[in-house]
């Protein structure tokens, strides 16, 4: 039996990214979802009502009291959708929308919406950089709308910098990811931390490892999807901020020590997945060192940030999540940090197959037993891992 078509209000506001709205009305259908569209009068000023309402056979509201919708156009859009997405979404709308306003049929259509709104923001880099903007943004996914990019690339100015709008693809994609989602995580608030940790030896050489931090990204991402309050924190890496989240950029172990530990008694589970360096320069030379005869590094122990969450737990929470990489006897050590570490799961792979690749192959292993996964994405991992997560959060806090 097939399902019916997901209903879909695509939102358009003034932005030079209007026209690439028409892109994202057009794959929502090639993927099988009913469209109608909503406007501001200033997106008309980038793209006619007529082509929306020619491509979607339904006339794309501008006015709030158009005559052609039985009833208030704003409230028969919101019954009618089980989705929205607002792209391109400008400076102002997102300021509006954050702070409670709805003047125009665009905005009124959001405070009518049920199931989930996507803003796709599109604006020169100076503006989402502004600090109204990025608080902005904030307020509304405290306010669970769910945001995708803006990315790095041209902007409509010429230029090349932040806040040109997500690709029509990856916008419907975010979108159907979201519609598809279980959310299984609502309500639970889950810490992350992801990469290496970066030590400095003097202010051009440090010492690290080869983490790329996509498993604690995946992660991320995938608790988010299901509903999960999120906080990122993670070393150095080349991936850009997943949306959605908070994300906390560190470099050291000491760094991510406070960030962690800061953070960790207001939240219901902790994913410890980067690869935290355990030695740390006793001092960081504040010259560059010059080349000369062989020299000694003398290191000292970093914190190490698992063990502490574990033995101060006293209650419940947080549930705690270990890795483990190693290069042999994997479940041997695996199950040695399980309890040395009073944690609830160690996620132990092989260095060999986990670092820097899209797939992983991992073994799970608990106090009731070893899981031995087979090889998967880590997107696909970081389900399996949160399944768990959820379980052991009602078992350690029972209704
Ligand atoms: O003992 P080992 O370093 O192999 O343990 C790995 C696990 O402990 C990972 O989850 C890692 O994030 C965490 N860890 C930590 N602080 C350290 C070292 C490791 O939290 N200093």
């Amino acid at each position: 039996m097939s399902r019916a078509p997901t209903r879909v209000v695509v939102g358009l506001s003034g932005g030079i990214a209007a026209y690439k709205a028409i892109e994202v009305v057009r794959e929502l259908q090639r993927r099988g979802c009913e469209v109608r569209t909503v406007m501001t009068s200033n997106a008309t000023r980038f793209v006619g009502p007529i082509t929306l309402t020619g491509l979607t056979g339904t006339p794309a509201v501008v006015d709030l009291w158009d005559d052609r919708v039985a009833g208030e156009a704003h409230v028969a859009l919101g019954a009618w959708a089980e989705a929205m997405i607002v792209a391109p979404a400008t400076m102002n709308v997102l300021g509006r929308v954050a702070n409670g306003l709805a003047d125009d049929a665009l905005t009124a259509t959001i405070a009518c919406m049920r199931g989930p709104v996507l803003f796709a923001p599109a604006m020169h880099t100076r503006m989402w950089t502004q600090g109204s903007t990025q608080r902005n943004v904030r307020a509304l996914l405290a306010d669970g709308y769910r945001v995708v990019g803006p990315v790095d690339g041209a902007l409509a100015s010429g230029e090349v910098g932040m806040g040109r709008m997500a690709e029509p693809s990856a916008i419907v994609d975010a979108l159907l990811a979201l519609l598809e989602a279980p959310r299984d995580l609502e309500g639970l608030g889950v810490l992350v931390t992801a990469g290496p940790t970066v030590e400095d030896l003097d202010p051009v050489r440090f010492l690290g490892n080869r983490s790329t931090g996509k498993m604690g990204f995946a992660i991320a991402q995938r608790a988010r999807d299901r509903g999960a309050r999120v906080t990122l924190v993670t070393g150095p890496v080349e991936l850009p901020d997943p949306s959605g989240m908070e994300v906390v950029r560190v470099r050291s172990a000491l760094d991510m020590h406070a960030a962690v530990l800061a953070r960790a008694g207001s939240t219901d589970a902790v994913v410890m997945s980067a690869a935290v360096a355990d030695y740390r320069a006793k001092s960081i030379a504040t010259e560059k060192v010059k080349k000369g005869d062989d020299i000694a590094i003398e290191l000292v122990r970093n914190p190490d940030i698992l063990l502490e969450l574990g033995a101060i737990r006293t209650t419940g929470k947080p549930v705690l999540i270990g890795f483990a990489v190693e290069t042999n006897d994997v479940e041997t050590y695996a199950r040695d940090k399980l309890v040395r570490k009073k944690v609830d799961l160690i996620v132990a792979n092989e260095a060999r197959v986990g670092f820097g690749g899209d797939d992983n192959e991992a073994l799970l292993v608990a106090d009731s037993g070893t899981m031995t996964l087979p090889r998967m994405s880590k997107l696909d991992l970081a389900d399996r891992i949160l399944d768990r997560v959820r379980e052991l959060h009602s078992e350690r806090n029972p209704a």
